[in-house]
């Protein structure tokens, strides 16, 4: 089908983007939610405080411990992963549920466990993998975005490796080798897919 206004009803309307850290997946969905309107992005919950710029309810929903740990128990989160061993992420399940019932391309930007819940969950959907164009380059861009400590940006080296692994179990893969071009692969694949 070549259908491109949302409206028809193609088996993969939901779209899980996942990849190693620093890859550029927030950079990536970022294009994506200024340049295709008609795409949904999931806006996740986290425990994490906001970065410069971050708004909530835009970025993310930043929020405590507490009201996190009450998300989870009311199953109110499709999933939900501690990412790099500290802070907690969710995707929001109901809005999820509603985008995909108004027939949307919903695309859910999150890390390689929750990845792993949305197939548990929703094995329906289509899983793609970011990937960098090398290694070299993503230890360039881990070190170059400047906003973890030496300690964090250790922690994330060892979990981009893992997840570099995990490549195998995706549907299709994108590299990230030009932030534009590869929002663009990732919409046409939602597209056509
Ligand atoms: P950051 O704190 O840099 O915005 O994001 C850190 C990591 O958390 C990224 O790998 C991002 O994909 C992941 N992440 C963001 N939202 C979610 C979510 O809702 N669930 C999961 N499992 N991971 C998420």
């Amino acid at each position: 089908h070549a259908e491109q206004d949302g409206s028809d009803d193609r088996p993969h309307r939901l779209v899980v983007l996942a990849g190693p850290t620093a890859v550029g997946k927030g950079t990536v969905s970022a294009y994506i939610r200024e340049h295709f309107p008609e795409v949904w992005l999931s806006v996740s919950a986290t425990t994490r405080s906001p970065r410069p710029g971050e708004v909530d309810g835009v970025h993310y929903h930043f929020v405590s411990t507490t009201e996190f740990a009450r998300l989870e128990r009311d199953g109110e989160l499709l999933e939900s992963a501690v990412v790099h061993g500290r802070n907690h992420y969710g995707t929001p399940r109901r809005p999820v549920e509603e985008a995909l019932a108004a027939h949307r391309m919903a695309l859910l930007e999150i890390d390689l466990q929750g990845a792993r819940q949305v197939r548990e969950n929703m094995p329906e959907a289509f899983f793609v993998f970011l990937a960098p164009p090398s290694w070299e380059e993503l230890v360039r861009r881990l070190v170059g975005r400047g906003t973890e400590d030496e300690e964090e940006r250790t922690r994330r080296l060892e979990t981009a490796k893992v997840e570099l692994a995990a490549e195998a179990e995706f549907d299709v893969t994108i590299v990230n080798d030009d932030v534009r071009r590869a929002a663009e692969e990732l919409v046409h694949l939602m597209r056509t897919h």
